[in-house]
């Protein structure tokens, strides 16, 4: 029986699901559950802090306001479920928080933020594009001294080989489609600042580009129904399987995707059933409309 699909799409789904079909359908249709990671809990950590030091005038956001910023922001996180997930102890939870401060020292090699002029932060832009509901959240949006956008994407890995280049770029310029539907202009120029290894790397979205990314995203859409419809969601093995989290339901290592199915409908129920002793029953049952933003 075909899943109920919300008719939306991330930047980081689309990039999922191009990667393989049946982990797209384990995390987003079974909605399996996946361990949180150290790099994903620590990006979290970076972005908070990032964020609060451009809530500072111009002047003030020096190299200590921004370590000040995280190590308020890592206080707020100690509870939450992703780290404690972790299980660090302290001295982990102190290495943690020195990686963390390590990528915000590669930030400031990087550019100064007092010559930044931010007119957006952490922004949600919503568009429809080819009949699909398309989301992301820009991390920050700049304004240019030439009267002209710019978006910027911190990223806490490091610069992709050559190889996966190109799929990075395909989320650039996604965001880039997503700005001129949400503004009206496209941006100028997208940066991505690899805070792992003190790169950059600047594209200037062309039209040619956007375009692409608009007939990219009705495609992937379109296959995600069919696919859907003839529950044909096929793996595609490669070296990304080496971080699946769904090995043990993915028929290329001997699982069987049956059983990922039965384990989402019991974790289905088991929500529906906390949300209604919670009294919030007002969504169950919805598709995951959209979960990550691919930062
Ligand atoms: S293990 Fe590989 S082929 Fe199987 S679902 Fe995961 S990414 Fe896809």
């Amino acid at each position: 029986m075909p899943y109920p699909l919300a008719p939306t799409l991330s930047p980081s789904r689309v990039s999922a699901f191009t990667d393989c079909a049946l982990a797209y359908r384990f995390a987003n249709l079974d909605r399996l559950p996946e361990p949180s990671s150290p790099a994903a809990v620590k990006g979290t950590l970076v972005h908070a802090a990032l964020e609060a030091l451009f809530t500072y005038e111009p002047a003030q956001r020096s190299h200590e306001v921004a370590t000040a910023c995280l190590e308020h922001a890592a206080d707020q996180l100690r509870d939450d479920a992703e780290l404690v997930e972790l299980g660090l102890d302290e001295e982990g939870f102190a290495t943690f928080v020195a990686d963390a401060h390590r990528l915000l020292g590669k930030y400031f090699e990087m550019e100064d933020p007092r010559e930044v002029n931010a007119v957006g932060l952490e922004l949600w832009v919503e568009a429809e594009v080819a009949g699909v509901n398309l989301r992301g959240i820009i991390d920050r949006l700049d304004y240019l001294p030439d009267g002209t956008f710019r978006v910027v994407d911190y990223k806490t890995g490091r610069s992709p080989s050559e190889r996966y280049e190109k799929s990075k770029l395909l989320g650039v310029d996604t965001y880039a489609l997503l700005l001129e539907h949400v503004i009206g202009v496209r941006p100028s120029s997208v940066r991505l600042l690899y805070l792992g290894d003190g790169t950059s790397l600047t594209c200037r979205p062309s039209q040619q580009n956007t375009r692409f990314v608009e007939m990219k995203v009705g495609a992937v859409w379109q296959s995600i129904q069919r696919l859907n419809a003839t529950d044909s969601f096929k793996p595609n093995p490669g070296k990304l399987c080496d971080w699946c989290s769904f090995q043990a339901w993915c028929p290329s290592f001997g699982g069987n995707p049956d059983e990922a199915r039965a384990l989402g409908e019991t974790l289905r129920l088991e929500r529906r059933a906390a949300k209604e002793a919670a009294g919030t029953i007002a969504d169950l049952d919805q598709p995951l409309p959209f979960a990550d933003t691919g930062s």
